[in-house]
Order: C-alpha cells, then structure tokens, then sequence
C-alpha cells in the first residue's frame, strides 16, 4: 500500500492552481493507486492530488465504499439544484461545516486509462465531485461555509434537533437561490426516487453511474 501524507490547511501547496496531466502514464495510474490507498486509510470518500502534495489536475472518490472514480483533468460541465448539509476535508482534519452546493453535477474527465468519461452525482456524489475538483484550483471547503467550523466530537454530540436546526439557519440564508432552483430540486428527487425503486426491485438503474 502507498499511503502518502496529507498536506493540511495552512500548507501553502493547498492554495496553488494543479496542472492538467498531459498524457496517464504508470506514474499516473501509481498516483491515484497510492490516492485511493491513502483516502481509504483515512476514512476519506474523496481525495485531489494537491492533498498529497502533487500538483496535477487528479481527483479521486468513492462515497459508498462501492464505486471508486477516478477523474483526471475534470471538467464539470453542467450543474443543477441546491443542497445544503455539512461537510469535512482530509486536509481540515477533525471540523466539519455546512456547505450550501448544486445537488446535481455532470462531470467529464479521464479515467485511470486514460479514457474520456462523463460522471453525474446527486447528492454526496455532486457535492464530493465539488469539492474535489475545486482543490485543484486552490479552493478550500472552509472559504465557503455557512457557519462556523464545528469539531467532529461536537457535531456527533448534537441532537438531530439540533443539526436539523443549523441547517435551517443555512437554508435560509440561501432562500433566494433555493427559490430559483426549486424546480430543478423537484427533478432530481423524482430522479433519485425513480433509482431507489430501480435498485429496489433489482432492475438496473440506467443512470450514468458506470464506469
Ligand atoms: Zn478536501
């Protein structure tokens, strides 16, 4: 296993703008071994290569443990809806936040063979497609929060009461946006209710999460 350290916040590499990757090469396909390798170590479900002290435009997820995804040199090409849940970073260990995000995202990028595919994530999915490729632009979670960074220990003490409450206060923060995106929001809960039945009765889902 190639576990590499990860750079923390403060760590002058995390603001640096990555380079595309010019042809994926073994060197490559060594880097996002290692990336998954050290992500899993850290209970992570995302990882970008400037976390691991390499500036290349490389993101590696895996949300559910199930579907690892590779993205070389990302590019989101569309992005839909509102959501608005907290949020952590392998290279903010400990905190957590709220982060209001699209709910949906459509993706492009490279896999590990050097083969162009398009990714689409609701949900966490979209939200770690987010924030992933904005470490590649030098762009922390913590530069976009709607409240205060609160420590892990803190938020598992908090009542779902609570939770429920903090997020409210971040909802409305964005009650403009939200209005405006209330239509695309309604299509991708009837998206994502439509797959829940698909996975439910064992038909394949037909949405785009192949790789
Ligand atoms: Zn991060």
């Amino acid at each position: 296993m190639g576990i590499r350290n990860i750079r923390t916040e403060g760590d002058e590499i995390l603001r640096k703008k990555s380079k595309p990757v010019k042809n994926v090469s073994i060197r490559t396909r060594m880097l996002i071994r290692d990336m998954f390798d050290t992500m899993y170590e850290a209970d992570g479900v995302g990882l970008a290569a400037p976390q691991v002290g390499i500036l290349r435009r490389i993101v590696v997820i895996d949300c559910d443990g199930e579907h690892p995804y590779a993205l070389i040199n990302p590019e989101i090409l569309e992005t839909r809806g509102l959501q608005t849940g907290y949020e952590g970073c392998l290279s903010v260990p400990g905190k957590s936040a709220i982060v209001t995000r699209p709910d949906y995202v459509k993706v492009k990028a490279l896999d590990e063979n050097g083969e162009e595919y398009i990714l689409e994530g609701t949900e966490l999915l979209a939200r770690a497609i987010l924030h992933e490729t904005e470490h590649l632009d030098g762009i922390l979670y913590v530069d976009k929060t709607d409240g205060p960074l609160v420590d892990n220990a803190e938020l598992a003490g908090m009542t779902e009461d609570q939770k429920e409450d903090a997020l409210e206060k971040a909802v409305e923060l964005h009650e403009a946006d939200y209005e405006a995106h209330a239509a695309e929001n309604e299509e991708i809960e009837k998206m994502e209710e439509a797959e829940t039945e698909n996975e439910e009765s064992g038909k394949p889902d037909g949405s785009s999460e192949q790789n």
